[in-house]
């Protein structure tokens, strides 16, 4: 099976859910209580699109943005960012321009942006129009959906959007830094295959007109 390689990094503030994401989508569940990350951790994601695998490599921070900087081996190679905010805090919103200056500071053009509103489920709380969103999105480029890692809300969503587009340009075969090969390599730990028809991909643009 032809397979694509794929570094995503997940960044935002802390507490805005990054590992709650990742983890809700890794083993179908939400631990309340989720520690702060220690230490620098991946796991895999792959979906299938079409008859090829998309074999995403999920970097969650390791407590480092707290210190709004992340180490040099965190951007390494990397083809897509997930920038993580907190619906219900608006100091998390605007803080994801300071990681967008880093990324670009960092990291060389090509990056896939996907802004992503966590906390969708606080609906009482929530501070971030979802059009106050979508403006800044498309002011960076960036695709923008809303999540909850509570109740798993927009989270496989989240990661097709980067499968789909990692497909597409690897298709077009222009983005050098995207490593297709076949057929498949090693086993990898944390398998997560979710199998996507692209036609079953929900367009954006229509679920986003809500609020
Ligand atoms: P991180 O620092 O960005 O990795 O954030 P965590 O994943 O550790 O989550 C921080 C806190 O927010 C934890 O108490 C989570 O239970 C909570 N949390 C994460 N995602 C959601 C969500 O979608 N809805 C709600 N209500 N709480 C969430
Ligand atoms: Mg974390």
């Amino acid at each position: 099976m032809k397979t694509i390689a794929v570094k995503v990094v997940v960044l935002g503030s802390q507490g805005v859910g990054k590992t709650s994401l990742v983890t809700r989508y890794e083993t179908k569940s939400f631990h309340r209580k989720s520690s702060s990350t220690i230490g620098a951790s991946f796991s895999n994601v792959d979906i299938l699109l079409e008859g090829t695998k998309v074999k995403m490599q999920v970097w969650d921070t390791a407590g480092q943005e707290r210190f709004r900087s992340m180490a040099p081996m965190y951007y390494r190679g990397a083809n897509a960012a997930l920038l993580i905010f907190d619906l219900s805090n608006y100091v998390t919103f605007t803080d994801i321009q300071s990681w967008v200056s880093e990324l670009k500071s960092r990291v060389g053009e090509g990056l896939m942006l996907v802004l992503v509103g966590n906390k969708q489920d606080l609906v009482d709380d929530r501070v971030v129009k979802n059009a106050t969103a979508q403006d800044y999105a498309d002011s960076i480029g960036a695709t923008f959906l809303e999540t909850s890692a509570l109740d798993n809300t927009g989270v496989q969503e989240m990661f097709n959007i980067v499968a789909v587009e990692m497909f597409k340009r690897a298709d077009k075969e222009e983005n050098s830094s995207l490593r297709v090969y076949s057929p498949d390599g090693k086993n990898q730990r944390n398998e997560n295959t979710s199998n996507v028809k692209l036609s079953e991909i929900p367009v954006l643009e229509e679920r986003n007109k809500c609020c």
